[in-house]
C-alpha cells in the first residue's frame, strides 16, 4: 500500500532503526539524519517516515508530509547556523539526476560556496 515500510529500502530501514544513522531531528511524520557520504560541511537528508520512491510521488499522495519535509529542511539549515549564509535543498529525481535511493528526502546542504547551476 502507497507509504507502507518497504522490507528492501534503506531508509525505511534507518526509519525502524534497523540500520544506525546520526539523527539531527525527528517529527510525527519526518526524520533527518546526516548523510554517510557529505558533499558539503552540512550535508543532512531530510525523510518522511512513510515511503514514497521520490518528491513528487510524496506531494502528490501526501501533500501536508510533503510540506512536513520542506519545514524540517528549513529548521534543520537554521540550526546547522545556515539562517544567515544560506543553503540548498535538493531532491535528486530519477537515476539520471543521480538518484540512488528510491525513498524520497531531501538534502540539505551549505556551509561553504554552493555553485549555480549546480552539475
Ligand atoms: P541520492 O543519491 O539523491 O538518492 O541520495 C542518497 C544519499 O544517501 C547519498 O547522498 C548517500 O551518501 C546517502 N546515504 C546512503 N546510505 C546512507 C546511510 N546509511 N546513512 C546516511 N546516508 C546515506
Ligand atoms: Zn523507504
Amino acid at each position: 500500500m502507497a507509504g507502507e515500510p518497504q522490507a528492501d529500502c534503506l531508509f525505511c530501514k534507518i526509519v525502524a532503526k534497523e540500520v544506525p544513522a546520526t539523527v539531527v531531528s525527528e517529527s510525527e511524520t519526518t526524520l533527518a539524519f546526516r548523510d554517510i557520504n557529505p558533499q558539503a560541511p552540512t550535508h543532512v537528508l531530510v525523510i518522511p517516515k512513510a515511503h514514497y520512491a521520490d518528491a513528487a510521488a510524496l506531494a502528490a499522495a501526501e501533500p501536508q508530509i510533503a510540506g512536513d519535509v520542506l519545514r524540517e529542511a528549513g529548521e534543520v539549515a537554521v540550526g546547522e547556523g545556515l539562517g544567515e549564509t544560506g543553503y540548498r535543498i535538493v531532491f535528486n529525481t530519477g537515476s539520471g539526476a543521480g538518484q540512488t535511493v528510491f525513498h524520497a528526502h531531501a538534502h540539505v546542504l551549505g556551509g561553504r560556496g554552493l555553485n549555480w547551476p549546480p552539475g
